[in-house]
């Protein structure tokens, strides 16, 4: 009986000793498996990391890439559909409103865009020792209804009708909404010491020298000598119009206005 008893009792010990052996491994193993879960983890949290931090260098290049593509593929005004003509028959948008800017040195308001253009050209002419003024520049489409109806007015007086009138003062004041003035992207450029804008004004150093380089600063001569069928403006030594440097070149070497290098 004594010797049952110590076998059963020697059993019990060792079910005993098992069960802890493999609660102790089970634990064992939870916690290998624990440790790995938190490597994984932690591994796969230092992977995203650097991945994140690299990503953007490579976004910044491309768009950087992009950009620089896109610079170079439009350039402002390169194209002849990028120019806005403004005639006689295409008169400005309803509302249209230029990015005025102020050269104060000159009186002056034109649209941003051309700024630094005229002002790049007339600091070139005046090194080479000459002197301009701009005897005009932005103005309002109801500044030019005021300048047509005096002029009219004027002629009226002297005995036109007003249809003749009007046609008179139209060969060289535009009708309301026709003027490049109102686009801010013209400019009548004379002489400083001669103001008055008439056939002399032709003949001054300033004018001569603009006609000659105003296109590599993308302006053109907008109504040309012997062009007045074509322009229906007879012509003025002194008014200017920004195109751009490509059409400005083109127009100029061609010998072309505006009208002819749009094709309308
Ligand atoms: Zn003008």
């Amino acid at each position: 009986m004594r010797e049952l008893r110590g076998t059963r009792a020697k059993k019990r010990r060792m079910r005993r000793r098992i069960i802890r052996q493999l609660f102790w491994r089970s634990m064992v193993s939870l916690l290998g498996i624990l440790i790995l879960l938190m490597t994984w983890n932690l591994t796969s949290c230092a992977l995203r990391y650097f991945s994140k931090e690299e990503a953007p260098a490579e976004d910044i290049t491309e768009n950087m890439e992009k950009e620089e593509g896109e610079e170079d593929a439009i350039p402002a005004l390169a194209s002849a559909a990028e120019i806005l003509l403004v005639n006689k028959d295409h008169p400005l948008p309803d509302h249209y409103q230029p990015n005025l800017e102020r050269m104060r040195e000159y009186g002056a308001e034109v649209d941003a865009s051309i700024l630094q253009p005229l002002r790049d050209m007339l600091a070139a002419g005046e090194k080479e020792g000459l002197s301009f003024w701009i005897a005009s520049s932005y103005r309002s489409v109801e500044r030019q209804r005021e300048l047509l109806d005096e002029d009219i007015n004027t002629l009226v007086k002297q005995g036109y009708s007003y249809s003749e009138a009007y046609e008179e003062v139209t060969k060289e004041t535009m009708p309301v909404g026709c003027s490049e003035h109102a686009s801010g992207l013209a400019v009548d450029i004379v002489s400083k010491d001669y103001q008055i804008l008439d056939e002399k004004q032709a003949r001054t150093d300033e004018i001569l020298w603009l006609q000659e380089n105003c296109s590599e600063y993308g302006f053109i001569l907008r109504y040309p000598k012997e062009k007045e069928e074509i322009t229906k403006v007879s012509y003025e030594s002194w008014h200017f119009r920004y195109v751009g440097t490509t059409a400005a070149r083109e127009i100029t070497e061609q010998g072309l206005t505006l009208e002819e290098y749009l094709d309308i």
